[in-house]
């Protein structure tokens, strides 16, 4: 079965000449903000499209993000990203930030309020998650791998945004993007022991496989993180992409090594006439 229809439904697939990207469907017209999950492919150009400075040449890198936000309408705006360090940070990107920059905060969430300010994280695996509410415009993006997970980083998220901007989970939608899927992500009792320990959920996102290794459901822990926060079910969607398996169209650690490139989950609300530069 081709990308194009296991994606089909809630989420577009688009490509540009310089960008091929997953969209949530239910944002195509609807509220003000822009989302997308960049695949491996930089369109019909037939290049690669690695968004991460760290695995490839930075002025290419830097350019194809910039591609990357002209096919989103976002173009010449600031993405803004962190050092990624699997734990629970998160940042905030307000005025002052958007005045001095972000410099190697490590975090791994983005929160703003901020109209054409694009957040972004970093994925080859990892699984991207987009929070959003339309009334007051806030939106994140959470980098939610094992780690991230155990260390709640989407609930973490959530807290802030109630604290800094009065948004109640209620209110948040969340939209989760392709990542390592429990078809694929193996674990032996070094990554599965801690979650046994503090999560008296796990069995609800741990697979038993064979004696001594799961496999890990990245969409199910985190969706138990969201609901038990109060997010509503009817509210949390994910593209149920496995990276992995669909490794000829998303970068994959796990199947590809070090050397994989980086997709990047990003968000942003749309820029105003009185907002930006
Ligand atoms: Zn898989």
């Amino acid at each position: 079965m081709g990308i194009q229809a296991v994606s089909a439904g809630r989420f577009l697939w688009r490509t540009t000449s310089d960008a091929s990207y997953l969209e949530p469907a239910e944002l195509q017209n609807a509220p003000p903000l822009r989302c997308a999950f960049t695949t491996r492919h930089a369109g019909t150009s037939g290049r690669a499209l690695n968004l991460s400075v760290d695995l490839g040449q930075r002025a290419e890198v830097l350019a194809d993000r910039q591609r990357v936000l002209y096919a989103l309408g976002l173009a010449q705006k600031t993405l803004y990203t962190v050092r990624q360090v699997h734990g629970n940070h998160v940042c905030v990107v307000d005025a002052p930030v958007v005045q001095h920059g972000l410099h190697g905060v490590e975090a791994d969430a983005l929160v703003t309020a901020l109209p054409g300010v694009p957040l972004g994280v970093l994925v080859a695996d990892c699984l991207p998650i987009m929070l959003y509410t339309s009334q007051p415009p806030v939106v994140a993006v959470v980098h939610a791998g094992r780690m991230g997970t155990y260390h709640q980083v989407v609930r973490k998220t959530l807290e802030t945004m109630q604290s800094r901007f009065a948004v109640m989970p209620e209110q948040v939608h969340a939209v989760m993007g392709p990542a390592i899927g429990a078809c694929c992500y193996t674990l032996d009792m070094h990554a599965v022991g801690p979650f046994q320990e503090c999560f008296i959920d796990w069995q609800q996102y741990f697979i038993p496989r064979s004696a001594g290794l799961w496999t890990m459901d990245l969409i199910a822990a985190n969706t138990a993180q969201l609901q038990t926060a109060g997010v509503p079910p009817r509210h949390i969607q994910a593209a149920h992409i496995c990276t992995v398996c669909y490794n000829q169209h998303f970068y994959s650690h796990r199947a590809e090594g070090r050397e994989a490139g980086r997709g990047m989950g990003i968000v942003a609300l749309c820029p105003t006439s009185s907002v930006g530069e």
